[in-house]
């Protein structure tokens, strides 16, 4: 569902034409080297595309408009081997809608101490000449990202392979649908928010359906599909053996699997990139969608319960920059506590919804009552998360802007089975440390409800939030308590006054 390699990111290379034709020849050339380097880089998951050098106003201005118009390109990635009169890109620049990000390096690695002449320092100017480059977007209050180092290096990769993954998940949200069953669990605060202006934030849209819609799909599902579909869980999943031969499970796991199918049909017919339900609104549905829910997310829908739409989207952008990595991605929710001077943690879960992408191992499918909702027993996946770094992320509406937080985690294997949990769940340390972490987070108003992952990174959130021009806080090793609230109280003067009328 979801494929990075079909995008595309251009190298664009600023120059003049003071240099003459020799000169210009070399650059093209050093930069086509680059870009093929970076193209075929592990680190870097999208096409990376080498333009024609740049010398002039009327040159950068066509290229900003291509590249506008060019729906494969998600993002550019500038850099001046020579120097190149920034004055030269403010008009290409002003009309640029596409994420940008700097990257200054030089061709050349080391300077030849016993050859280095004239010819030498007048090719290889990027010390100035990104200094130029990086004064006009500076100057002209443009986000981007700029990534120093030489453009062999591993680390230099891999922040430009961080930012590829962002502008991918970026690019993924304009014109994203997602699609809203019911509405919003009732009085509920944190899960709400204004959708007109995400979608002039975000560029996608959020609409409401109602359950009966989706019934209808689900009641023209037929025998052969849902038997189909049966032997697809029981290839997948253990299957308990006690529950194998049970009427009611098996009785369960049809509807499931009904609904599955149902669901399927509604969001490929629709063109959504995800989903929300809320078990205050299934009227037809025999049960909470649990098991469907968990293998769409696994396909890369994005989904959350309750009807929160952000997190929602949020998890789709987070399983686009998560693509093709090792590790998966989930809707997860803080749970309960283990509150103990030894070490205190989280466990993390949900009423059924959390992606097998993070299951250690297989995982099990039951069935078990649920306590609210007032439906027949929903079937799921039920499994533990594998030890290892994660973090948890979550969108709020703060009235006058969004603000995405971000918290570093350790997770780490449960103490003792669980063998009484009927869900699937996580358990993390939070950084810096428990006590810290979960207090950053409520001062920063952050939900119950978030994306976490075991394949996206900070840096790449970073480089998002930038993307998107919203607020971003992290909270991690180094995070201090006291810093974190000033840098709160910082942000709302900074976006206060940054938003003025409008969005
Ligand atoms: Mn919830």
């Amino acid at each position: 569902m979801i494929d990075l390699k079909r995008l595309e990111i251009w190298f664009i290379t600023g120059s003049q034409h003071l240099y003459g034709p020799e000169t210009l020849k070399q650059v093209a050339a050093h930069s086509r080297e680059i870009s093929t380097a970076l193209n075929d880089a592990d680190a870097i998951p999208v096409k990376m595309v080498f333009k024609p050098v740049v010398k002039s106003p009327e040159e950068v201005f066509a290229l900003c408009e291509q590249a506008n118009q060019a729906s494969p390109c998600i993002g550019l990635v500038t850099w001046c081997h020579t120097f190149s009169p920034s004055r030269m890109w403010i008009n290409g620049l002003k009309l640029l809608r596409k994420p940008i990000l700097h990257l200054h390096t030089q061709y050349n690695r080391d300077i030849p101490w016993s050859s280095i002449d004239m010819d030498f320092m007048n090719l290889n100017q990027a010390a100035h000449g990104d200094r130029e480059h990086g004064f006009i977007m500076s100057r002209m209050r443009l986000a981007r990202k700029v990534v120093a180092g030489y453009w062999q290096e591993a680390a230099v990769q891999q922040q430009i392979g961080a930012w590829c993954r962002a502008a991918a998940a970026w690019h993924d949200w304009q014109g994203a649908a997602f699609c809203r069953f019911g509405d919003n669990m009732r009085e509920v605060a944190v899960t709400e928010g204004d959708k007109v202006a995400a979608q002039i934030k975000f560029g996608y849209s959020v609409n409401g359906y109602g359950v009966g819609d989706l019934v209808k799909q689900v009641n023209a599902v037929r025998e052969p599909q849902i038997k189909a579909l049966l032997e697809e869980y029981e290839a997948s999943y253990e299957i308990p053996s006690a529950s194998a031969k049970d009427e009611k499970y098996q009785g369960s796991l049809r509807e499931a699997a009904r609904i599955e199918v149902g669901l399927r049909a509604f969001l490929k017919n629709g063109g959504f990139k995800g989903f929300t339900t809320t078990f205050e609104d299934l009227h037809g549905l025999a049960q909470l969608p649990g098991v469907s829910a968990q293998r769409l997310m696994a396909d890369g829908y994005g989904f959350a319960a309750e009807g929160d739409w952000k997190t929602c989207a949020l998890v789709r952008a987070m399983k686009v920059m998560a693509a093709g990595l090792k590790g998966g991605t989930s809707f997860m929710e803080d749970y309960t506590y283990h509150l103990n001077a030894k070490g205190s943690k989280v466990l993390g879960a949900h009423m059924l919804e959390i992606c097998p992408s993070i299951a250690d191992g297989k995982p099990s499918l039951q069935v078990h009552p649920l306590g609210i909702g007032g439906k027949a027993d929903p079937a799921r996946l039920v499994f533990d998360t594998p030890p290892g770094p994660a973090l948890n992320a979550a969108l709020m509406d703060m009235g006058n802007r969004f603000r995405l937080l971000v918290n570093e985690v350790d997770v780490v294997s449960p103490d003792k089975p669980l063998p009484k949990l009927p869900v699937a769940r996580a358990l993390w340390v939070p950084k810096p440390d428990f006590n810290t972490a979960v207090t950053a987070w409520i001062y920063g108003g952050g939900a119950h409800h978030t994306g976490f992952s075991q394949a996206v990174t900070t840096e790449m959130l970073e480089d998002f939030a930038a993307m998107a021009g919203i607020e971003l806080a992290v909270i991690d090793a180094g995070t201090s308590l006291r810093h974190f609230k000033h840098e709160l109280n910082w942000n709302e003067i900074y976006y206060g006054l940054r938003s003025g009328l409008g969005s």
